[in-house]
């Protein structure tokens, strides 16, 4: 029987009426491989506490991770204490170098996740269903080695998948985390969505169920767009583009293994699931183009431009292989590219341009007369089957945005099938946001 693959994330996963609240969900849904993030917090405590490593007092730190756990459980548990403290020795090292190595910082961060499966697994069993805790470093999740934000290896994985998972066993597998070369990487923040997805890959799972405390796919951010409704269904590549332009919902990497075996991704709301077993959004291979074409329009403020500009450079050949290629050995991603005959746009990350302007002053050329980079910008993207081949679109999208006389500095269409991005001053983006959503969605 095919397994279904159900993730639970940090924040369904507050306290001890949430275990209960799984344990109702799943019992009905068996085998299941039930991946967990860590709880609520945990993430974010341990990354304060490896940033800020000098000032960390170990002690303290870990007396206040194992009473997380402790409050979660009637009477002490000596192996979550154990699990807790399986990291005192990594944090007091890091605190004697002063510094956090990369592959310290990965394991520790990760060590939620563990926590998290060791909990739910113990609860599990002693609630009588029966279910086995796997490790990714047991199985061999394998990821391209790379820490911080790794990718999966879904082609090795799949083949210790496939010998260490049995079918018509419940498994309990912790999200975030794979290994390389007996080193532990983690998949970027988020990234327990990621392992549910790929796990699902390696299994053949007939879907995926992610249980999220937010209502779904929303046709915008409900915190800047207050009339922002829920999107039944999306596509893999529209979530994927989402994702990749500021939607919180989904982990970026997310869709591409359930994209590869065409196994449909649920959304479900755990407040609403009371009520209804309605998933709130369904993500699957059918596209389908809604009435008013764009589905959503997504925004984010992790984005920079460098641009390099030059008389001849966008005629010269080979000036955006270099400055690629020198961004690429320094692990930097390049988001988009926009050219034109006298400038160079290469859009990344914000966090990176420290790194980028560094990478930089180390490279020759000629054809290049000056640097500018610019961070008090937003990209706004709109997402939708059919969005390029619609005519007026952009026409709509960009009357919206000026009737708000918001100056838009930079358009790509084209990229793929279903996005166009821009980018405007970060101060214009609420006002550019809220402009596009009525357009297309109405008002208030
Ligand atoms: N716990 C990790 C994070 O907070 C991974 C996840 O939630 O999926 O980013
Ligand atoms: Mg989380």
């Amino acid at each position: 029987m095919k397994a279904v693959v159900l993730k639970f994330g940090g924040s369904t996963l507050k306290d001890r009426t949430d275990l209960e609240n799984i344990k109702r969900i799943i019992e009905t849904q068996q085998p299941f491989v039930l991946v967990v993030s860590a709880v609520n917090g945990v993430t974010d405590m341990l990354s304060s506490a490896l940033n800020d490593i000098g000032n960390t007092d170990v002690d303290a730190f870990l007396s206040n991770l194992d009473s997380v756990y402790q409050h979660f459980l009637d009477k002490f548990s000596s192996s979550l204490h154990e699990r807790v403290y399986a990291i005192e020795n990594f944090l007091r090292g890091a605190k004697l170098i002063g510094e956090v190595p990369p592959f310290v910082y990965d394991y520790v961060i990760s060590q939620g996740e563990r926590c998290s499966s060791l909990l739910l697994t113990m609860y599990l069993n002693q609630e009588g269903i029966p279910c086995e805790e796997m490790l990714p470093e047991t199985f061999g999740l394998v990821t391209d080695g790379t820490f911080g934000n790794a990718t999966v290896n879904l082609k090795l994985t799949q083949t210790n998948v496939k010998k260490y998972f049995r079918e018509n066993q419940n498994y309990v597998v912790p999200g975030f985390y794979g290994v390389h070369e007996g080193k532990v990487n983690v998949l970027g923040r988020g990234g327990s969505d990621y392992t549910a997805t790929s796990l699902a890959y390696c299994l053949d799972a007939k879907s995926i169920k992610l249980y999220k405390d937010v209502p779904g796919f929303m046709s915008s951010d409900p915190k800047t767009v207050s009339t922002a409704k829920v999107i039944k269904q999306l596509s893999y590549a529209e979530a994927a583009e989402l994702s990749y332009f500021g939607a919180k919902i989904l982990h970026h990497a997310s869709m591409e293994p359930a994209m590869k075996k065409n196994i449909p991704v649920y959304i479900y709301d755990v407040h609403t699931l009371m009520e209804t077993k309605e998933a709130n959004t369904v993500i699957c291979a059918n596209s389908c183009i809604s009435d008013n074409v764009v589905k959503s329009i997504s925004s984010t403020e992790d984005i920079a431009v460098i641009q390099f500009n030059g008389d001849n450079v966008g005629r010269v050949p080979g000036i955006l292989g270099t400055i690629a290629s020198a961004f690429a050995k320094e692990n930097v991603n390049i988001k988009s590219v926009v050219t034109s005959q006298t400038s160079i746009n290469v859009l990344v990350s914000k966090h990176d341009v420290p790194l980028c302007m560094h990478i930089i002053e180390n490279m020759e050329i000629p054809q290049v007369q000056n640097i500018v980079y610019k961070t008090d910008i937003s990209l706004i993207a709109a997402v939708g089957d059919g969005l390029l081949q619609h005519h007026s679109i952009a026409a709509r999208i960009f009357s919206a945005v000026s009737k708000q006389k918001v100056n838009v500095e930079m358009i790509s269409a084209g990229a793929s099938d279903v996005t166009m991005y821009f980018i405007v001053r970060a101060t214009d983006r609420e006002k550019a946001l809220k402009a596009i959503h009525e357009a297309f969605f109405g008002g208030e």
